[in-house]
């Protein structure tokens, strides 16, 4: 079996442990004779492995017990509207931080339901730091503040938890279980799966239960975070291979040492290819300044397009995927999930001094 080094921003590389142990159980789920996939969802065995999931979740991330964690559908993309929908209470204005493409298209969604009021936005710099809080355009009449804690796309990331006397909300989908985060400062946090959380399928939503029973009228159970709470976020039937993946991805964060230990692990590897740039001579640019690098999303180009090209196709052919970058910005990009190895990320910054050298 021969596996690439998968640097893809999502759905992103998944652990060999965690894959091993699909193969196992594929055709026969805990005794039942049955994959996952084939038992109901109101079946014990898959109650149990739901609760445990929770629990896991609960312990890794340190929820308060004033929060729920309720298991989604729809991508990070639906809680674009979700929030709005649920969290208004009633006003008709909403603060957001414009800090890339993510945040970008959440104001957008928002609009259709509330005034937006941008607080800020680096979107003249092309996107290459976070602006400072005291500089933010808060307004007093918000329902919430929201922010993308960290933008998979530009690679800028924030280096502190914003301050915020109405609700919190973060979009978190590339960087929750990457590093820790303070959820108490929060009113809600989502994330979609398929970063560090498992693959497409299952969004999470950690919510203070404060925030529940504001919902629009117009809102529909099924997304009315409230009614999804009281059912155990069972209204309909849930993603249940997707929610099995993001068990195993559970247990093999907490075998690696959790968050603390995934997050020292994710700085070494950022830090890793951010020298190599910078050693470069030039050769290789990263635009962000240098306090709001992301440590999950490397956005990195060479001199030219054309090179860029080449440096994706020879990558392939060492055995690299995933490098190219995202539709809007071109380049490249390395995305460092819990995933990726500190050797994979070596390996890399070891193919990017090569290819410097041949092209150089
Ligand atoms: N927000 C961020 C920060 C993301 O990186 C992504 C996807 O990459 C999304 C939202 C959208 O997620 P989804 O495709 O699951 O809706």
């Amino acid at each position: 079996m021969i596996r690439s080094h998968n640097f893809s921003a999502g759905p992103s590389a998944l652990p060999i442990e965690v894959l091993e142990k699909v193969h196992q159980e594929l055709f026969d789920f805990s005794g039942t004779g049955a994959s996952i996939m084939e038992i109901s969802h109101r079946s014990t065995t898959f109650n149990s492995l739901f609760q445990k999931i929770e629990t896991d979740i609960r312990y890794i991330l340190q929820i308060p017990e004033n929060y729920k964690a309720l298991f989604l559908q729809g991508g990070a993309t639906l809680q674009f509207s979700q929030v709005p929908m649920n969290i208004l209470n009633g006003k008709k204005k909403a603060d957001y931080v414009h800090t890339g493409l993510w945040s970008g298209k959440a104001i957008r969604s928002a609009s259709r339901y509330c005034d937006v009021n941008i607080v800020a936005s680096n979107e003249m710099t092309g996107f290459d730091n976070i602006p400072l809080q005291e500089e933010w355009n808060l307004s007093s009449d918000a329902a919430y503040l929201h922010y993308t804690e960290n933008e998979t796309v530009q690679g800028v990331q924030f280096n502190y938890t914003p301050n915020s006397s109405v609700p919190l909300v973060c979009d978190a989908s590339s960087s929750l279980l990457s590093k820790p985060i303070e959820l108490n400062q929060h009113g809600l946090v989502y994330a979609s799966a398929q970063k560090n959380i498992g693959i497409s399928g299952v969004t999470i939503v950690i919510i203070n239960e404060d925030l529940f029973n504001m919902a629009s009228n117009s809102t529909p159970e099924i997304l009315n975070y409230t009614s999804l709470a009281k059912a155990n976020s069972m209204i309909n039937t849930p993603a249940t291979f997707p929610l099995y993946i993001t068990g195993l991805m559970l247990d093999w964060l907490i075998s690696q040492g959790g968050i603390a230990e995934v997050h020292h692990r994710n700085k070494q590897k950022a830090e890793l290819l951010y020298d190599t740039i910078s050693s470069s001579g030039g050769f290789y640019k990263n635009n962000v300044i240098d306090e709001f690098r992301s440590i999950s999303n490397v956005p990195f180009s060479t001199v030219c397009s054309d090179m860029d090209h080449s440096f994706i196709k020879t990558a392939e052919q060492n055995g690299f995927k995933g490098l190219k970058g995202h539709s809007s910005t071109g380049g490249l990009r390395a995305s460092i999930y819990n995933s990726i190895s500190i050797s994979e990320v070596r390996d890399l910054a070891e193919f990017m001094n090569y290819f410097m050298t041949k092209n150089g």
